[in-house]
């Protein structure tokens, strides 16, 4: 697969159409592998923003009444479109978040599920009927679309969680902002492009570039009816709460510290195959990346051998190169956060088993690498157990049973995903019932929920009530009308002035 190597400077787009927007601040997109400056974002003014929300708008009357067995079949050939350039939307991924090419496809196979789950939106949107609820008197429920609806990602799975919001929301007959990463930006346009060869008519999905005056304006826009937002916790909750303040309906997932069990009666080579995988795979830029493992009685002895050998030995380098296991973090900034985290760690009296830093890729002496790093003896008052580090560090706390590996879990503030690897099914049903996180794995490291199942964790991993994608996705971005009808022809009681009851 050909690199990507575009150097035009990125827009946005509006109303069915690329455009540079009126914007006269940029800001530097880089290729993390390299260390180079690619491209130029182009950020929104008030102005492009103002057309955006217009044009979604304008769209929706049309967009809301076109029948939606319509809007799924606009969804299945954007769903081969999607399946067609998939390997070219990864290669845009590489190029500016910096994960293997591999993950980036596996990225997208998330992200089609969810759309090839949108293409069932006839039935997902069928109501309910109560026939007779009185003499004569029938009674529906029906979902209708809530109209200008917005979206605010972050930068670790571009394609991705995009797809957790938009194929639902216009299936569903709203029309869509999507506010992506000012990182890497370029995959949501040719997301958009395709949209439009699906046959999506003008201003349903638009996409504007910005940061967070982008947002705040999305927020406090009249218009807009709706936000989900998936990023940081503290962004995450203020999304939330100022969204709400203007009579919003938001969903705003946060981050994460995602714990994994090792039973001492776990398979081991099991269990360290998924660790590795879990805790490096995309550098640890995933939200349901594990970053802790919770060693249970002799499990610690026995695997922190096995575990250090293979995180030394990770292959790290270019996300196109074929043989390799992690690429780069996204930003020299996050490099240097993830090397104070492990000053941190090594301040508060963790064991640093293997230290990344230092580590230099030949060819890419200027990307944004760091190898591996591993921590043995991290106690939970440790502010490395606490906060989330977001990079390829794993933390290992050492447990005496079960009980205390729930307890030290149910403490920690995010409960995004878990996983317990364990060959006792009493052991697995206990942990499964237990566990205050939201997405569970048993002997399945991470635990992201299939499309008709819906994700989202608890406590400050997500703020609303409501997971995104799955049914409560369609719950989100639709609202329940209940009609009760009865024809003038059925029998009627003359004048009541007592409230209406059943008979
Ligand atoms: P981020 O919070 O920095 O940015 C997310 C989005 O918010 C971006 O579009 C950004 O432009 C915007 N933003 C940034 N600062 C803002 C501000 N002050 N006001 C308004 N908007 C602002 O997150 P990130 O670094 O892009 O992504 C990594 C984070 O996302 C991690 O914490 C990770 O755990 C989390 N995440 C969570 C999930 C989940 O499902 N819970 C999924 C993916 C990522």
């Amino acid at each position: 697969m050909q690199a990507y190597t575009d150097t035009a400077d990125v827009g946005h787009f509006i109303n069915g159409r690329r455009t540079p927007g009126l914007g006269t601040h940029t800001q530097a997109i880089h290729n993390p592998a390299t260390g180079e400056i690619t491209r130029q974002l182009r950020l929104a003014s008030p102005e492009d923003l103002e057309a955006a929300v217009r044009s979604a708008a304008a769209a929706f009357p049309a967009w809301s009444n076109t029948p939606a067995s319509r809007r799924a079949r606009v969804m299945f050939r954007f769903l081969e479109l999607m399946n067609t350039h998939s390997e070219e939307l990864a290669a845009i991924i590489t190029a500016e978040h910096g994960k293997v090419f591999s993950d980036a496809m596996g990225e997208l196979a998330r992200g089609i599920d969810i759309i090839e789950f949108a293409c069932g939106i006839p039935q997902l949107l069928k109501g309910d009927y109560t026939e007779q609820v009185a003499t004569g008197l029938d009674n529906w429920t029906l979902r209708q679309p809530l109209g200008v609806v917005a979206g605010i990602t972050p930068f670790n799975f571009p394609a991705m969680v995009p797809c957790w919001m938009f194929p639902l929301a216009i299936a569903a007959g709203n029309c869509f902002i999507l506010k992506p990463s000012e990182r890497d930006p370029s995959v949501s346009l040719r997301i958009a492009e395709l949209l439009s060869e699906a046959g999506l008519p003008d201003g349903v999905f638009n996409v504007i570039q910005g940061d967070k005056q982008a947002v705040e304006a999305l927020l406090s826009h009249p218009e807009v009816q709706a936000i989900s937002f998936v990023g940081s916790t503290p962004i995450a909750r203020s999304i939330y709460e100022r969204g709400a303040h203007h009579g919003k309906r938001v969903q705003a997932l946060g981050g994460a510290k995602n714990h994994m069990v090792i039973m001492p009666d776990a398979d081991l080579d099991q269990a360290v195959n998924a660790l590795i995988g879990s805790a490096y795979g995309a550098a640890g830029e995933r939200c349901m990346a594990v970053s802790v493992a919770v060693l249970v009685g002799d499990a610690a002895d026995r695997i922190m051998p096995l575990l250090a050998e293979r995180t030394r030995n990770l292959k790290i380098s270019h996300g196109m190169d074929a043989e390799a296991e992690m690429g780069p973090v996204i930003t020299r900034d996050a490099l240097q956060r993830i090397h104070n985290y492990l000053d941190i760690g090594v301040s508060e009296g963790a064991q640093l088993v293997l230290d990344g830093r230092g580590l230099t890729v030949p060819g890419h002496e200027e990307g944004f690498f760091v190898g591996g790093c591993l921590f043995d003896h991290v106690t939970p008052s440790m502010r490395i157990y606490r906060e989330e580090i977001f990079g390829p560090v794993l933390s290992c706390v050492r447990a005496p049973d079960i009980d205390s590996a729930i307890r030290i879990i149910n403490e920690h503030s995010f409960g995004n995903g878990v996983a317990c690897f364990t060959r006792d099914g009493h052991a697995a049903r206990e942990f499964a019932r237990r566990i205050q996180v939201g997405m569970v794995g048993i002997n399945v490291p991470i635990p992201v929920p299939m499309a008709w199942h819906g994700f989202g964790g608890w406590k400050n991993s997500l703020f609303g009530d409501m997971n995104v994608y799955g049914e409560e996705g369609v719950r989100f971005y639709t609202r329940q009308k209940s009609v009760m009808q009865r024809w003038p022809d059925s029998e009627v009681k003359g004048t009541e002035f007592a409230f209406p009851t059943h008979g």
